[in-house]
């Protein structure tokens, strides 16, 4: 079959990925120079892993072997004293996922243009529109695709930063507009990503509305100077005079064909970044539509059992994401709770939590328990890694670290920015 993927993301690229792996002819689109993307960091955890290994080894390793490898989640806020949360995770700059995966599509034959922005449905045995949550291809018939975007009430802005977190870190300061946040996370041995969240009450209160890029970097620099080490904050946007505070694009879809055109990744559904999915969850479309094209079936049918399948596994994330989100919209109700309730309270943001968490969490803050709760997940995370790659010591269980995986499915705990 001759396929189009429109968007050279990570959605489009795993896909051409697979698919050319299944013999198909595909050609990738992508509006961008190559190496140019937006974005920082993103984190993921085992689960992932597990698919990528799963689906193509050749590029889970690499992937794996880049990975910024972190335990724990720190939790600092003004006034109190520094909590943890129990759990570990990965994490990879955007442009290192996009050098990866774009070179093994290369070297598996999948034509990837650059700098070549689709304006209008390509003619192909199938179209794929992998661009991103503002995908064009999706506005041009919204009302076929019953798509709707709503938009989260919080302002975030994503940054970077050349201070490398120990870990996952959440910090929180309180100013005299308000409380304002940040979920941070290293992703190699010089940055971190630095996703910073505030009510739009405490956005116009600290006066980023009127300040340029640069000069709110700065203003963010000051509010949260206890934690960056004389380090900056870095706005993408600032270079070209713009500002990248935001507000969340939450999009939805009732149907994700048209056709021969079918909506993956970001195009077909977005996932607040407050469980920090949307990358996971654009790739493993992309395993589920490679799975469902079977030369057997007429392509309509293919195209249904990968919307289906994939709708019904991204329903308890997107209901765990909005709950996280909305927590985070809350976030002044639970801001003077003494710290270990606090901390809780954050970790147990979809309250699904029974009783023995709470006195876990509590019992597992300093001393011996925290040590061996670390140890416990770091055997955890070196036996996943094992079972990946087939018992030989690897799938490359090579950067260090502790373990937990399995419990981001199922444990906002471990679930950050
Ligand atoms: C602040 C923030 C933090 C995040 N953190 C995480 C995280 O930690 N972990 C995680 O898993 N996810 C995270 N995400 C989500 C993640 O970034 C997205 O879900 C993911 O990038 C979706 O992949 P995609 O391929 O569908 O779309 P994109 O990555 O947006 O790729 C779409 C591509 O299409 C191209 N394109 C667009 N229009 C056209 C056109 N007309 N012609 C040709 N090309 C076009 C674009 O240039 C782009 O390269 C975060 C998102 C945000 C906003």
């Amino acid at each position: 079959m001759r396929i189009t993927c429109v968007g050279g993301g990570p959605a489009g690229l795993y896909f051409a990925i697979l698919a050319r792996k299944a013999g198909h002819e595909v050609t990738v689109l992508e509006r961008n120079p190559a190496g140019v993307t937006y974005g920082w960091g993103v984190v993921f955890w085992d689960d992932l892993l597990d698919d990528l290994f799963r689906h193509d080894p050749a590029s889970a390793r690499r992937i794996w072997d880049a990975a910024y490898k972190w335990d724990e989640y720190a939790v600092r806020a003004t006034g109190k004293a520094v909590n943890h949360l129990a759990g570990y995770g990965f994490s990879l700059g955007r442009h290192r996922l996009l050098d990866i995966l774009s070179a093994r599509a290369v070297e598996l034959g999948v034509d990837l243009r650059y700098r070549s922005e689709v304006a209008d449905v390509p003619a192909s045995d199938l179209v794929v529109a992998c661009d991103g949550a503002g995908s064009r291809i999706r506005e041009q018939n919204a009302a076929h695709f019953g798509a709707e975007t709503a938009y989260g009430r919080n302002r975030y802005i994503w940054l970077g930063t050349p201070k490398v977190f120990r870990t996952f870190t959440f910090g929180f300061e309180k100013t005299e507009a308000g409380w304002i946040w940040f979920h941070a996370y290293p992703f190699t041995d010089e940055a971190s990503t630095f996703i910073v969240e505030c009510t739009p009450q405490t956005w116009a209160g600290l006066g980023f509305g009127e300040l340029t890029g640069r000069d709110g970097c700065d203003r963010l620099a000051g509010i949260f100077a206890a934690h960056l080490d004389g380090e900056p904050l870095i706005d993408q946007r600032a270079e070209s005079g713009g500002t990248g505070w935001m507000s969340f694009r939450r999009v939805t879809n009732r149907r994700w064909d048209l056709g021969t055109t079918v909506l993956m990744g970001d195009a077909a559904h977005t996932t607040h970044f407050a469980i920090g999915s949307g990358t996971k969850l654009a790739m493993q479309d992309a395993m589920a539509l490679a799975s469902a094209l079977s030369p057997s079936d007429d392509l309509g049918a293919s195209l249904e059992r990968y919307e289906h399948t994939r709708k019904a596994a991204l329903a308890p994330l997107q209901q765990a994401a909005l709950a996280s989100s909305e927590w985070f919209e809350r976030m002044d109700q639970y801001g003077d709770l003494p710290a270990k309730q606090f901390s809780y309270a954050l970790s147990n943001r979809r309250g699904e939590y029974p009783l023995w968490r709470y006195l876990l969490h509590v019992s597992t803050q300093s001393g011996p328990s925290r040590a061996m709760l670390r140890q416990a997940l770091t055997l955890r995370r070196w036996s996943r890694a094992r079972r990946r790659s087939g018992g030989a010591g690897a799938g490359g269980f090579g950067g260090g670290g502790f373990g937990g995986g399995e419990q981001h499915r199922r444990d906002p705990a471990h679930v950050g920015g």
